[in-house]
């Protein structure tokens, strides 16, 4: 872009603002409301605006953003819809090692489906259906997976038995086998959606060469994949999903039963990442499950990111007193500046193929902007998702106002939930709890599915402003020097902001 202008005829144009470079030397931390990009040369759509971008060495989201591990933003409808939208949910551990687990959620070929046998029940599917929300299971000899299919019941089988039909047994219910449609292991999800289409069915099991179920796919999932073009998926054509985990014993348990539910990535869910128990932790899951993702973190310096990428990790969580629940700074004294935090570590991390997460703080879709431009490849919220259909907990009103519970992990409301918070924000013996968070409310902002793409355009809007047409792109105009900065006095950030108005309503979108 700085060819176009310089090329344009006047001639010379003098050096204005401040490179990343500049703009960090003058050592001060710097906070995303300090300093504001200077715009460029806009020459695209900003929906021609490439947002994909490095979750970790080896995943790719279309989305850069993150919902946060915490237990009022992210279980599995939360997990779901981030990934819907192209970006990824972390299932917070703040519950059983086997809650967890369940969160995760398949799409696709379901290669572990819940079936039956055709002496269960009419009573057992209406059980089936209240316990797990779907009445789609197909019968085999044995009742379990990899053995003759026999037929399928969905809920048209079922809906108008009543109470004295529950002891029937299923081989009366259920379509018998010679008149099920099915497709053949191996099938590709485009052909599977042919077969779907053209039988109206609502499931297709999927059998191999001895008539054995393998997998199902249901007609709802393949509709999903026509409406959301970008969600994250794995190679088994999965939703992806992340989960926390702690560094300690028993969190290698909690591992164990999150790889058998297929997650994706794990995060080392520390404030402090840079010690002994999560080098440890890193080093034991890269020898037992070498392919699994695995984030570290929490660091704000290039010294901490380094024993982390020394011992392994695939991507690094930034952030140490940023969280807008969070009193960590205020009460340990350590923590830093998100802007400078982010710029630092990803500065370093590049250097390793790391990618970074710009974690907490994020209190816009200008914040976001901000974060990618000095380098992180992600941005993890918390506050920003607390609050929408999908976050966990009930709304309530107050003073007349919808809203959600949202808390820290550090604060002793969630960490008198359960002890995996505690272990987030606490030393082996400590005696004395210090929270290192508070708990309190957030305002309703309706559903994901509105709010992300108002987030996604409103990112590609600013990069459209900067003349930056992808996030890598973006990031080496950056890291050229090409992109510039200017710090924003106390005036400058009132001055930017709303102000002058006798009173004003603010829509976002
Ligand atoms: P049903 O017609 O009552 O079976 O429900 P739908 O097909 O409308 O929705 C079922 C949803 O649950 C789909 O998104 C499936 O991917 C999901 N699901 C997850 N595990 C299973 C499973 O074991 N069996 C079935 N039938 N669906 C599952
Ligand atoms: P629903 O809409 O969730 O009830 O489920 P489906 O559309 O999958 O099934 C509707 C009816 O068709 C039920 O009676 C099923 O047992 C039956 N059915 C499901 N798959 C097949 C199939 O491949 N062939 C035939 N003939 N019937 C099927
Ligand atoms: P937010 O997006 O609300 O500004 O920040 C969310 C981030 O704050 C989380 O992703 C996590 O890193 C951090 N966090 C969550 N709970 C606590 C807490 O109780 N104390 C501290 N220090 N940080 C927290």
């Amino acid at each position: 872009m700085a060819d176009y202008l310089i090329s344009g005829g006047t001639g010379y144009v003098p050096e204005d603002g401040l490179t990343a470079q500049q703009l960090f030397a003058i050592g001060d931390g710097l906070t995303y409301n300090d300093f504001l990009i200077l715009p460029g040369f806009i020459d695209f759509t900003s929906d021609e605006v490439d947002l994909t971008s490095a979750l970790t060495r080896k995943i790719t989201l279309k989305t850069p953003l993150i919902s946060s591990p915490m237990d009022t933003v992210t279980e599995s409808s939360m997990a779901i819809a981030m990934a819907l939208m192209g970006g990824i949910g972390i299932i917070h551990h703040n519950c059983t090692a086997e809650f967890q687990a369940n969160e995760k959620f398949e799409q696709g070929f379901i290669t572990d489906p819940v079936v039956m046998s055709p002496h269960h029940t009419v009573g057992d599917v209406f059980e089936a259906k209240v316990r797990h929300g779907f009445s789609g299971i197909p019968v085999t000899e044995t009742g379990k997976m990899g053995s003759k299919l026999v037929g399928i019941v969905t809920s048209r089988d079922i809906d108008f038995l009543s109470e004295k039909d529950h002891d029937r047994p299923l081989e009366e219910a259920m379509t018998k086998r010679e008149d099920l449609v099915v497709a053949p292991a191996g099938v590709t999800l485009k052909e599977a959606n042919d077969i779907l289409q053209r039988s109206k069915k609502g499931k297709l099991p999927i059998v191999n060469d001895s008539d054995e179920l393998v997998a199902i796919i249901a007609r709802t999932d393949l509709k999903k994949n026509r409406d959301y073009p970008l969600a994250s998926k794995d190679s088994r054509k999965q939703l992806l999903c992340g989960a926390a985990i702690g560094t300690r014993e028993d969190d290698k348990y909690r591992l164990d039963l999150l790889m058998q539910a297929g997650v994706d990535v794990v995060v080392l869910d520390s404030s402090q990442g840079n010690s002994v128990y999560q080098i440890n932790m890193i080093n034991y899951i890269k020898q037992k499950y070498p392919e699994l993702q695995v984030v570290g973190g929490n660091v704000v310096t290039a010294a901490q990111a380094k024993n982390l990428i020394d011992a392994g990790v695939d991507a690094l969580r930034v952030g140490m007193g940023c969280g807008s629940i969070c009193i960590t700074q205020e009460v340990m004294a350590c923590g830093r500046p998100q802007g400078t935090s982010v710029y630092k570590v990803a500065e370093y991390a590049r250097r390793f193929g790391v990618p970074v997460i710009a974690d907490g703080g994020i209190q816009t879709v200008g914040h976001v902007v901000k974060a990618l431009a000095l380098g992180a490849s992600t941005v993890m919220m918390g506050s920003l998702l607390a609050a929408t259909t999908e976050a966990p907990g009930e709304y309530f009103f107050s003073d007349g106002v919808r809203l959600k519970k949202y808390r820290g992990m550090g604060s002793l409301d969630a960490m008198e939930k359960n002890n995996s918070s505690q272990k987030r924000y606490f030393s082996e013996g400590d005696k004395v709890k210090v929270a290192q968070g508070v708990s309190g409310s957030v305002q309703d902002k309706g559903s994901i599915h509105k709010f992300v793409p108002y987030l996604i355009a409103g990112i590609q809007h600013g990069c459209q402003d900067i003349g930056a047409k992808s996030l890598s792109i973006l990031r080496s105009m950056m890291y050229s020097g090409e992109l510039k900065f200017e710090k924003r006095t106390m005036s400058a950030q009132v001055e930017g902001g709303v102000h002058g108005l006798h009173s004003y309503e603010k829509r976002l979108y």
